[in-house]
């Protein structure tokens, strides 16, 4: 035993030195050691294996004398004041809390309480405990909680004990339980008899009861009780009575405790009701205002607009269902059974609970659970889905194999002519299982067919007729035009066309690929389910790629709060709100007329890909705007398209669509709706631009109508027009309607030389509102007849490229875009793809959804790409066939080299492919499989490795290989396993832009997105580098392209649902409210506490002071060690300090 005292307490003994927190001066345990020993002080139960700590833990809690333990207790406050928390931590774990605990309750228990020991015991209680996240449960287990309790009711006159006694109270409540132990022995009463209105004395007792009265409403039943007891209303009043009394600023830690404890009644819908009830939203609001106006006061504002938005009341958004206006009836399914998992996840995930949780890392934990761990899963499945025979139905698909080129010329052109397009479906164009033709319309066969074009409400145009010549009338063009163009063509009556025409004739709108007249005949054959019968201008007129690079917006600071309190305002001032609905999707009736109204905007979305369901004016130059659900679903909102018109130019007007769903958005970090004017674009700039300001996207009051368990986002933007009266369009993100591909393709068939492409689109199926399902093949004519350029030819791998699962994902066509006129192009590298692969691609794999405005589904109400492992012939008619299209080229011994699903990213930047890599998905989930042993071709990465040099908007480091449970049905994980292709990705662009290379801080344009379209194909060259030696001219080309030789830095997967962005400068959230006092901060309280008795007597300043302590963790439980003489100082006599006076409180 003696040895062992000896090894602790000699700290030069190097082999001590492990122990964190030996690190100390050596004169403290020489004088230590002299202490013990001349004390006789023996640690009592000290094994010999004992680190020197446990030994000093045992002996404070058998030490019986004051000295002894005093000298202990100064030692260890020396040690962990002295260096970071790890200490701390080392001592927890050594069952220092226990020590302390045990040491405490014992003291307490004596008959007559020695505060010399009790209160420094009492002090690095409070910060150690507040380290020590058990220290609840063990401060129950240890009885002392209420041995606690006891001794501040004990001591409330006495402010310096009763601090000490409400810090480890506060950090007793970590746990609930403990918390609501001390509720029910009335700890609430006591403890908030301690919280007065304003003073200037025994501030950092007061700040401490706050603080303890915050932790302990923690608890829902002391929630409950200090409701019941009228608590809450108190707390509102000592707010404003502070925030009244506190002229010099001196007391904003405890204003922002009271806060605090605001926020922790809060937690619950009682809490929240109460303070609603007791005017809380008015005086939070009235003296955050107040904080606005003076300096100093911020730190005051985010949590008072962070509570308000908490307490306000949910409202259901407005609107008569939480289902979409469209509606499909599906067949062999009742029309309102659908969304029914949606319906049922109602229940009170908002409501708090009495238990300790701890989340932290759970994201991170989720996604490695997610992570394929099953090595079956992971490895080929050759069985197709489907019999064998059924396959044969796609031999059609591959006419580039089966075609006999035997004169060049006129077989060409007997291709080009027998090429499907729309019409041509006539003999065996749709394949079996095919609906659309039996079904009975929703809306659509009312609309579709006989009844007038035009709409019937009285905002309708006023003329048909057009003055070119009169400026008056370029007024009406902008206004009216894309109403009348679709009704003329539908009526196909030239002389109705002639606006159009010298429209036309007049602006002349040039842009390549793009044909306004023949959009206007596509669009005629566009089926959607409420027969749109007028098209959007911008997408009629076609869109130009500004000039100049188009920055990230930069957010303003406090953009959120500034929209948030124009928020609260609604409630507080219900007054001063329109609150008119001036256009709703499925009521044109006079309600939302514009004549009664004219002051208002007028919005419009019924046309392709629109989605605006209904707008609100709010205040004079602010809207609400609601989205649609996807069809057949009452969910999904995040793609908007819609039409404004009627404004006022140079007028700021504000935005807000109040039904988005996710948690984040880029809208964030930078990005911006974009914008197109028909007048600009009648001014020669025919261009969608970013457009916007004070953009934020924040979770709002809103909640679906079928209850409050979920809430809804708000994007808020303000757009300022630049002409009067105009006619323009926002949208998420630059549309790309389904007849936009149509009129596309039919310019790229035009536009090819069809002796060198090999050009054809087919209709691979119809979809389940009968629109075609394009499949396009595009390859290199043979040279010759020749045995050996047909064999060449019929030998090339295919590569087949699908985008658009997801509606929403417009920047996907508008990379898809990209590929196609790349490789329809006469550039060489296009060229030798041609002459390398055989192009299959599916362009849009889901029509219905794109046109009809839906963000994420078919009309089936299902995501598509969760359907790959099963789908289904009747509801997922693309999927299906894409699937046994890729089955047929397996069968057929043309497993394709590569396939890629283009995709859009709602909340990363840049460009980035998502594959499937068995070992990585192995490595990453920790598996125990030894992986060497399994064989996996790395050729996965090529294309990436190459996109990262030659593809600006491409980022290596944002791919990953991972291979997810949750993904299991998603074409690339199918496709993958399935199919047997190796490379198999998804592509994911961003909506934003890039936060590396020269795009770096620019948002994405349709320029870069069709670039990196581009860039895709071209990085297929790679892949055949072997092959191609032959051609000198392709390697003159394509040089750069090929050299592999420069090494890409490698790259550890990234967690895909991870987000890349920092989080928010402002909460996105109100939900939760985190402890705005750390650990520092209490120690520094605490020490300040030490000498408070002989401070007492000058009253204030005490709190001031303790800001310069700041980082001094020191406490100077004993200022210098210590002489036998000084121990005395420490010794306080009863009743030398002046209590609170309680007993003015006019609450009591
Ligand atoms: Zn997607």
């Amino acid at each position: 035993m003696e040895r062992s005292t000896e090894v602790i307490l000699a700290p030069d003994a190097p082999a001590q030195v492990a122990e964190p927190w030996m690190f100390c001066k050596s004169s403290l345990f020489r004088k230590l050691r002299q202490h013990l020993t001349n004390t006789r002080v023996r640690p009592t139960m000290a094994a010999p294996s004992s680190s020197g700590l446990e030994v000093l833990l045992n002996t404070l809690q058998n030490a019986g004398d004051t000295e002894s333990m005093l000298n202990i207790l100064n030692v260890l406050d020396e040690l962990l004041s002295a260096g970071t928390d790890r200490r701390i931590n080392y001592m927890i774990s050594k069952g220092g809390s226990e020590a302390l605990l045990t040491a405490l309750v014992s003291s307490a228990r004596c008959y007559t309480p020695n505060y010399t020991i009790l209160l420094p015991l009492l002090h690095l209680l409070a910060k150690v405990g507040h380290r020590d996240r058990q220290i609840g449960l063990k401060a129950q287990k240890e009885d002392a909680a209420l041995v606690v309790l006891s001794l501040l009711r004990q001591n409330t006159k006495n402010a310096q004990r009763a601090a000490a006694c409400l810090w480890v109270l506060r950090v007793f409540c970590s746990s609930v339980t403990t918390a609501a132990l001390l509720g029910r022995n009335r700890g609430l009463d006591v403890v908030f008899k301690l919280i007065c209105p304003h003073t200037t004395k025994h501030l950092r007792t007061v700040k401490a009861a706050v603080d303890a009265f915050a932790a302990m409403l923690c608890s829902k039943a002391n929630c409950r009780t200090a409701i019941a007891k009228g608590y809450i209303g108190d707390l509102l009043k000592l707010y404003e009575d502070w925030h009244n009394n506190d002229a010099n600023l001196e007391n904003i830690p405890i204003r922002r405790a009271i806060m605090h404890c605001l926020h922790h009644a809060a937690n619950s819908s009682v809490g929240r009701e109460a303070l609603v009830a007791e005017g809380g939203m008015h005086i939070l609001f009235q003296t955050t205002q107040a904080c606005l106006t003076m300096k100093g006061l911020e730190s005051l504002v985010d949590p008072a607009v962070q509570l308000m938005r908490k307490c306000y009341p949910k409202v259901p958004i407005p609107l008569t269902s939480d289902k979409s206006a469209y509606i499909f009836p599906l067949p062999g399914r009742p029309v309102d059974c659908w969304d029914a998992d949606l319906e049922s996840y109602d229940g009170g995930l908002e409501e708090d609970s009495d238990e300790d949780t701890e989340n932290e890392e759970l994201d991170n934990r989720d996604y490695e659970d997610d992570l394929e761990t099953d090595v079956n899963k992971l490895q080929p499945r050759p069985e197709p889905d489907r019999p064998l025979e059924q396959l044969s139905q796609y031999v059609r698909f591959c006419p580039e194999l089966h075609h006999e080129f035997q004169l060049n010329k006129r077989v060409f052109q007997d291709l080009d002519s027998s090429s499907e397009v729309d019409e041509s479906a006539d003999e065996d164009s749709s394949l079996e299982g095919n609906f659309s033709q039996k079904i009975p319309r929703g809306r659509r066969s009312k609309a579709s067919k006989g009844e007038s074009l035009l709409p019937s409400s009285p905002d309708s145009p006023i003329s048909l007729e057009l003055n070119p010549g009169s400026e008056e009338d370029n007024h009406l063009q902008t206004r009216d035009f894309h109403k009348h163009y679709l009704n003329c063509s539908r009526n196909i009556q030239e002389g109705h066309c002639s606006m159009v025409d010298r429209l036309l004739e007049k602006y002349g709108s040039v842009i390549p690929n793009h044909d306004p007249r023949l959009y206007n005949a596509t669009a005629a054959n566009t089926k959607s389910i409420v027969g749109y019968s007028i098209l959007a201008f911008p997408d009629f007129w076609g869109h130009l790629p500004p000039q100049g690079k188009e920055p990230m917006a930069k957010r303003p600071p406090n953009a959120q709060r500034k929209k948030v309190l124009e928020d609260i305002q609604r409630l507080l001032c219900p007054e001063k709100i329109i609150n008119k609905v001036v256009f709703d999707m499925e009521d044109p009736s006079p309600q939302c007329s514009y004549e009664t109204y004219p002051s208002s905007l007028r919005f419009f979305s019924k046309f392709e890909s629109g989605n605006l369901q209904k707008a609100i004016h709010v205040r004079s130059h602010e809207y609400d705007l609601i989205l649609n659900a996807d069809v057949n679903c009452s969910a999904h909102y995040q793609w908007f398209y819609f039409e404004v018109s009627g404004m006022v130019a140079g007028v700021p007007y504000r935005f807000n669509i109040i039904n988005c769903e996710k948690g984040n958005s880029q809208y964030n970090y930078g990005m911006q709706p974009v914008l197109y004017s028909v007048r600009e674009a009648l001014e020669g700039k025919p261009h969608w631009v970013r457009t916007g300001s004070e953009i934020c996207y924040y979770r709002n009051h809103f909640c679906p109508r079928r209850g409050q368990s979920s809430s809804f986002y708000t994007l808020t933007f303000t757009v300022t027009f630049r002409h009067d009266d105009d006619v323009c369009y926002l949208a998420y993100h630059y549309p790309y309607t389904y007849t936009t591909l149509q009129t596309h393709l039919k310019m790229l068939e035009k536009s090819v030389d069809p002796s060198k492409v090999f050009f054809r689109q087919q209709n691979l199926c119809d979809t389940l509102a009968g629109n075609s399902c394009s499949l396009v093949t595009i390859t290199a004519c043979p040279s010759s007849k020749a045995w050996k350029h047909l064999h060449q030819l019929r030998n090339r791998p295919c590569v087949v490229l699908t985008a658009r699962v997801h509606p929403g994902e417009s920047n996907s066509s508008w990379v898809m875009k990209g590929t196609l006129e790349f490789l329809c192009s006469s550039d060489p590298v296009a060229e030798s793809l041609r002459e390398a692969y055989i192009f299959k691609i599916i362009p849009m794999l889901n029509p219905d959804g794109v046109i009809n405005g839906n963000n994420r589904c078919s009309l089936n109400g299902e995501d598509l790409n969760r359907q790959w492992l099963k789908p289904d012939l009747n509801f997922s008619p693309t999927i299906y066939h894409t699937k046994g299209f890729l089955y047929y080229l397996n069968s057929i011994g043309r497993t394709p080299l590569v396939f890629c699903d283009y995709h859009g990213h709602s909340r990363k930047k840049n460009v980035f492919l998502y594959g499937c890599s068995m070992k990585e998905t192995l490595w990453q989930s920790g598996s125990p499989i030894n992986t060497a042993s399994l064989k996996e071709d790395p050729g996965y990465r090529t294309i990436a490795k190459t996109l990262d040099r030659i593809a600006p908007a491409f980022s290596f480091n944002n791919c990953n290989y991972l291979v997810e449970k949750s993904r299991a049905s998603t074409a690339r994980v199918v496709v993958w396993r399935e199919i047997g292709i190796l490379r198999s990705y998804t592509m994911e662009s961003t909506y934003n832009g890039c936060n590396q290379g020269i795009y770096k801080g620019l948002q994405i344009g349709t320029h870069e997105m069709e670039e990196m379209g581009m860039k895709f194909s071209q990085s297929l060259l790679t892949l055949r580098k072997n092959s191609l030696l032959y051609n000198s001219r392709l390697i003159h080309h394509a040089s750069a392209l090929l050299d592999l030789n420069n090494q890409v830095v490698d790259h550890k997967s990234n967690n895909c649902y991870e987000d890349d962005e920092p989080p928010c400068t402002e909460e996105i959230e109100y939900s939760s409210f985190s402890d705005p006092f750390g650990a520092n901060d209490l120690d520094m309280e605490v020490n300040g506490n030490i000498h408070s008795a002989e401070e007492e007597d000058e009253g204030d300043a005490d709190i001031c002071e303790n800001v310069r302590l700041q980082t001094d963790r020191k406490s100077h439980l004993l200022p210098h060690i210590l002489p036998q003489d000084a121990l005395e100082t420490l010794t306080i006599k009863d009743g030398q300090c002046n209590g609170i006076n309680v007993g003015n409180s006019y609450y009591c």
